[in-house]
């Protein structure tokens, strides 16, 4: 669903950068800190400024491209591990899982914010 030409006009805040609205989960038209309601769910609506946030749709995109990098990272140095020191099965298995599902949810918040503050700065004009 394409967002509402509503979404577009500009608001009384500083619009920020996308990058800095997806490492802050910051609101894509007005700055405000108000993206998320939750630690990975976006507020339907921009308390501040009344931006319909769910009218955008970031989709799979970012949990695609997270899953791709996280886990090549990720088996890089397991692989890495293994050679250097050959620790026991054990090891492995206390360290990666724990450590995969960390990062992941910690990439995938600005990676969300991200995808949707481009998508806003992208959108066509009124
Ligand atoms: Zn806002």
């Amino acid at each position: 669903m394409r967002p509402s030409p509503s979404n577009s006009p500009e608001a009384p805040g500083e619009r920020p950068a996308p990058l800095a609205a997806g490492l802050g989960g910051l609101c894509p038209r007005c700055g405000a800190r108000t993206l998320y309601a939750g630690w990975l769910r976006f507020e339907p609506r921009c308390p501040a400024c009344g931006l319909d946030i769910s009218a955008f749709n970031v989709g799979d995109g970012p949990a695609a491209f997270l899953t791709l990098i996280l886990g090549t990272a990720v088996v890089v140095a397991a692989v890495a591990l293994e050679l250097s020191v050959s620790p026991p099965v054990w090891v492995h298995l206390l360290l990666w899982p724990p450590l995969t599902l960390a990062a992941v949810f910690a990439s995938l918040r600005v990676a969300k914010a991200w995808l949707l503050a481009l998508e806003y700065r992208n959108l066509p004009p009124p």
